[in-house]
């Protein structure tokens, strides 16, 4: 039995409600604020971002015990849908047999994780933004407004789970010896809708990932439970196709009509959308420390906010809550070493996974429609699967273990050197599935 601490979390996003639920298991009090009204009170469509919940956002549901309230509304995809322009649809599966991402909207899972919470013990402040955080003494300041009067609270420990522009981020860095680093993509997205057939049915295969690959541009489609399949267009801000060329209702419809055929009859729904949706920028953002003594720590993207490529945002900020409760079984009472140890181990998987990231935006906007980089991803997938022993593919190291981010990134690499040579092979588009070609890749491992 832990000593009772008064904890507060700022933010009442996936991570801090989440967090809520360990604390609250292990018998603290817990007071969760937010600046937003309740989730769970808004008007909502239900169709807000999806997100791909994988095996490390289900191994910390799974330690919190609310595993099984959160499967029920997920889908389970197990193969990616690639639309590529001029050929029929065609699909990769993921991983092995068994293994699936999951769809899930964010802002019913996010009502969910607040029920869950609220049911375990903890209280939420809503509408209650924190201005200033005393770090010494933990205390918290919320108002109306920068300059209004603030209200003050005293708590034993505080968490930043306040997002990728968190406050409390903003209150550590003027520490000194205090490291953060932003960069911004020059790719926005939006979200746009394909509605349910009339029967309720899908109109897109719903266990698929649906990837539409156009260089520059991206759409991605996911199925939600109500038969709608939430789209987002990755696409640069400025530039020939761009979010800034496409004004009118003509161009968006030229636009869609011809980049997107498969989908023509959806045009009318998803101009809408394209008009009426914002334009979300996409930022990494990396800073250290994460923690002050015995008080504060961040978690999530107020610690690591990460570009969307992998899939893996939310999946890291719950696979922080997952090492801080190991840490705190490891540690009782001791919260200077539990945050200490806490992001000493974070660090490098959180700048693991945003290298990740980055390099799998890289990937998909510049390398997907090459026929190298296509048959390169087709020898080492046929290798993986005779010698399942000795290639794991990145890909299933990130989504499908729980090992670390870093050590993925590590053999990533040490993969990518051998593949490197193995395309070095003179007409490797020919020999490809040759035994020869087989055994040079065996050689280089053994070397
Ligand atoms: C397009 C897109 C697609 C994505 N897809 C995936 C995916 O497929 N899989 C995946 O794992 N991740 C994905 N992510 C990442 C994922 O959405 C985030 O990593 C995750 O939502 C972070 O959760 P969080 O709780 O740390 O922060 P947030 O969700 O940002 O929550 C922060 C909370 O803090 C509150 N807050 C902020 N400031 C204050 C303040 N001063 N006072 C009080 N409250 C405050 C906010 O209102 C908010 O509720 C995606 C992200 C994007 C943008």
């Amino acid at each position: 039995m832990h000593k009772e601490k008064d904890v507060a979390i700022v933010g009442s996003g996936l991570v801090g409600s989440l967090l809520a639920i360990f604390l609250r298991n292990q018998g603290h009090k817990v007071t969760v604020f937010d600046r937003r009204p309740d989730v769970r009170k808004v008007q909502f469509s239900g169709r807000s971002i999806n997100l791909a919940m994988s095996n490390r956002g289900w191994k910390a549901l799974r330690e919190a015990g609310v595993e099984d309230e959160i499967r029920d509304l997920a889908l389970p995809l197990d193969k990616r849908a690639m639309h590529v322009e001029g050929q029929p649809v065609y699909f990769q599966k993921y991983g092995e047999e068994g293994e699936a991402i999951y769809s899930i909207s964010r802002g019913v899972l996010n009502r969910k994780m607040i029920d869950l919470a609220e049911a375990a013990g903890a209280e939420f402040r809503f509408e209650e933004k924190i201005w200033d955080v005393d770090m010494k003494e933990a205390r918290l300041y919320t108002g109306e407004s920068e300059k209004s009067v603030w209200k003050e609270y005293k708590f034993d420990l505080i968490f930043g789970a306040d997002g990728a522009f968190s406050r409390v981020r903003h209150k550590m860095q003027r520490q000194s010896r205090f490291n953060y680093s932003q960069h911004f993509i020059d790719v926005g997205y939006k979200e746009l809708t394909i509605l349910a057939n009339e029967d309720g049915s899908h109109k897109l295969d719903n266990s698929s990932f649906h990837i539409w690959p156009r260089g520059n541009f991206m759409l991605i489609a996911m199925p939600n439970l109500d038969g709608t399949f939430t789209c987002t267009l990755f696409m640069p801000f400025e530039g020939d196709i761009s979010f800034e060329s496409l004004k009118t209702e003509q161009q968006a419809d030229a636009f869609f009509e011809t980049y997107f055929p498969d989908i023509k009859d959806e045009i009318s729904n998803l101009k809408k959308d394209f008009f009426k949706n914002p334009t979300s920028a996409m930022v990494t953002i990396k800073c250290f420390p994460w923690s002050y003594f015995d008080k504060i720590t961040l978690v999530g993207d107020s610690a690591h906010a990460i570009v969307p490529f992998y899939g893996q945002g939310m999946n890291a900020g719950f696979e922080d809550i997952s090492v801080l409760n190991e840490k705190i079984d490891k540690y009782g009472d001791d919260w200077e070493q539990i945050f200490e140890e806490y992001q000493t181990e974070r660090k490098p998987n959180a700048d693991a996974i945003a290298e990740l990231s980055y390099r799998n935006f890289i990937e998909m906007s510049s390398k997907t429609a090459n026929p190298l980089f296509l048959l390169r991803k087709k020898i080492e997938k046929k290798f993986a699967q005779n010698h399942p022993d000795l290639w794991i593919p990145l890909y299933s190291r990130v989504t499908f273990s729980d090992k670390a981010y870093s050590e993925a990134l590590k053999i990533g690499d040490y993969q990518r050197e051998i593949m490197d040579e193995v395309m070095k092979i003179p007409h490797i588009e020919e020999t490809w599935e040759s035994k020869e070609v087989e055994q040079k890749i065996i050689d280089l491992i053994n070397n």
